[in-house]
């Protein structure tokens, strides 16, 4: 959605997708990380997986059993359900507080599969090679989303990277704060970076009251989440390829 111009900033290009951010002068891109450049349920399958074997035969049932289990919930409920690993061992009959505080443990240190969603790592390489400056925000706890960043090859693309686990709850999207955070670090005022994220819930209303520009791309369970028009980003596109498609930037480079 962004198009070059002179000098080292660019600007919003004018195509219908870009709403109100058409014309808009650009220094920087965030990024939100879950459901917007991965598919967070890979990781939720991935661990239910690792559990489901192990756990089935700690517990006598069996490995089907228990993944079913997973499976039904995590359809159910999503992953953002803060009683998610609750429902499934209630489901299987054996709830149990002490596992429900291994299973969070588990799934704190737990390795996801290192899978972008398509067109993600292009268009990072995009941007970075139009000049753009690259950061991310991103809620969840702390050290689970380090290794998720970790085992998505992330860290290098981005020039600072904003973990609100680490910040006081208040601190946490929707607040402003993590977004004026990244600005503060990159020394650049919020008017000039935009912000690309997929939960209307949480994702757009922070940076928006700072004068930020927001783009939301529907690739994860909230796309068709109705918010009030405040919490509503200014741009929507249906997935990064697309946002890549609209992108008018030279060709790929790597990481710099
Ligand atoms: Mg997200």
């Amino acid at each position: 959605m962004a198009v070059a111009t002179a000098g080292s900033l660019l600007a919003v290009a004018g195509h219908p997708a870009a709403g109100s951010l058409a014309g808009r002068p650009v220094a920087a891109v965030g990024f939100d990380l879950d459901y917007t450049l991965w598919d967070q349920d890979d990781f939720a399958r991935s661990f239910f997986a690792e559990v489901a074997g192990e756990f089935g035969r700690r517990m006598g049932l069996g490995d089907r059993q228990v993944a079913e289990a997973c499976r039904d919930a995590l359809d159910r409920l999503t992953l953002a359900h803060p009683r998610l690993f609750d429902q499934v061992l209630h489901q299987l009959g054996v709830w149990d507080p002490r596992l429900v505080a291994e299973w969070v443990e588990r799934y704190r240190r737990h390795r996801p599969p290192a899978r972008l969603y398509p067109g993600a790592a292009a268009l990072l390489a995009r941007l970075k090679a139009a000049g753009l400056r690259l950061f991310l925000v991103t809620d969840g706890q702390g050290g689970s989303q380090r290794h998720k960043v970790a085992a998505l090859g992330l860290g290098p693309w981005f020039e600072q990277l904003v973990f609100t686990g680490d910040l006081p709850a208040h601190q946490h999207k929707p607040s402003p704060y993590p977004f004026r955070l990244a600005c503060r670090c990159l020394r650049l005022p919020p008017e000039l970076c935009l912000y690309v994220g997929d939960n209307p819930s949480c994702d757009f209303a922070g940076p928006r009251s700072l004068g930020m520009g927001t783009i939301g791309v529907a690739t994860g369970p909230y796309a068709r989440l109705q918010v009030p028009p405040e919490q509503a980003p200014q741009a929507r596109v249906a997935s990064l390829e697309e946002l890549a498609r609209l992108l008018v930037l030279p060709g790929p480079g790597g990481p710099g």
